[in-house]
């Protein structure tokens, strides 16, 4: 008998039973073999799941990572809107107040177009004058609030860029309708002055005809006098008319004299702004005083005969520089 039928201690017999009618197999294998073989498939298993709860760490920890940065980003997203927001905010404030101090100005500016107006209308409005007005407003045409707007148009979202600038456009349009309006309040108070020179010297020129007749008894000239009977000069015209008739100024302006003597008579002179002076003798009556202020066609007196005077007439005069001119031309 070999020495393999005596059990070894170190060796043991695995019994591998097969199919039916198969015969039933012995295997020996070493103890320590059938020990290590469990234990290694253990060990091998349990790395198996350690390295599979490393990679299930490190997937988390970057979905982790991922989430993170993912708020930070929605995080700026939000903070950026808050940004815009408040940006925004501050724009509408900013217009919202510089709109109200154009509003101001644009009331200061009509009120000033008012005064333009109100003179224009108590003047009349002459070529002259719609000229004047005309310039004070430049060749801009002015919107008027009634005039029809026509709205429509399909609907846009906007982007929040855009909206900053339209404001940022709309504080430019702003600056411009300063800029007008600066112009505007430095242009109609100088288009009322220049207005009102132009009406003051237009009504400072003598043109208004004196009194209600029309009837001319004696020219400007040389003529025969009619007290002498020799030539002499006659340095005005003589208006027959009847006693007590209305005098008005032929022009404004300011009363130099009004006195009486022996070859005037009763009489009037008015100095005008363009620096000639009308002159009106033989009055009845005067009713104004040196140094009043005159309107065109004011009356000033009343016709008579009084000083060198054949009869009730207007002896009418136009003084230029000193020198006596033929006021026929300058009245109507
Ligand atoms: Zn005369």
């Amino acid at each position: 008998m070999r020495s393999a039928t005596l059990p070894n201690p170190n060796r043991m017999t695995l019994l591998v039973l097969r199919e039916a009618g198969q015969p039933a197999k012995q295997v020996q294998m070493s103890k320590p073999l059938i020990v290590a073989v469990p234990l290694i498939a253990i060990l091998s298993i349990s790395g198996l799941i350690v390295s599979l709860q490393l990679q299930s760490t490190q997937t988390i920890s970057r979905l982790e990572d991922q989430l993170q940065s993912q708020n930070l980003r929605f995080e700026a997203i939000v903070s950026d809107k808050n940004a815009a927001i408040e940006r925004l905010q501050n724009e509408v404030i900013s217009l919202s107040s510089q709109s109200q101090s154009m509003m101001n100005r644009m009331e200061r500016v009509a009120e000033l177009e008012d005064q333009l107006q109100k003179f224009i209308e108590k003047y009349g409005e002459s070529d002259a004058m719609r000229n004047l007005s005309a310039l004070s407003l430049g060749e801009a045409e002015l919107y008027h609030p009634d005039d029809p707007v026509g709205v429509g148009g399909e609907f846009i979202a906007v982007h929040e860029n855009e909206i900053e600038q339209l404001a940022a456009q709309t504080r430019d349009q702003f600056q411009e309708m300063n800029a007008m309006l600066d112009e505007m309040e430095k242009n109609v108070p100088l288009t009322l002055k220049k207005a009102k020179q132009t009406q003051f010297s237009l009504s400072g020129t003598p043109s208004e005809w004196p009194t209600l007749s029309k009837r001319l008894t004696s020219n400007f000239g040389y003529r025969t006098d009619p007290f002498s009977g020799r030539a002499s000069f006659h340095a005005g015209i003589d208006i027959g008319a009847k006693q007590g008739d209305p005098v008005y100024a032929a022009a404004a302006g300011e009363v130099l004299t009004a006195a009486q003597d022996n070859s005037h008579g009763k009489y009037i002179v008015i100095q005008h702004p363009g620096g000639l002076q009308s002159w009106y003798l033989h009055l009845s009556k005067v009713s104004v005083s040196e140094g009043d202020f005159i309107k065109k066609g004011q009356t000033i007196g009343k016709v008579g005969s009084t000083g060198r005077s054949t009869g009730p007439h207007l002896h009418f005069e136009i003084v230029k520089n000193g020198k006596t001119i033929d006021p026929l031309p300058y009245l109507q």
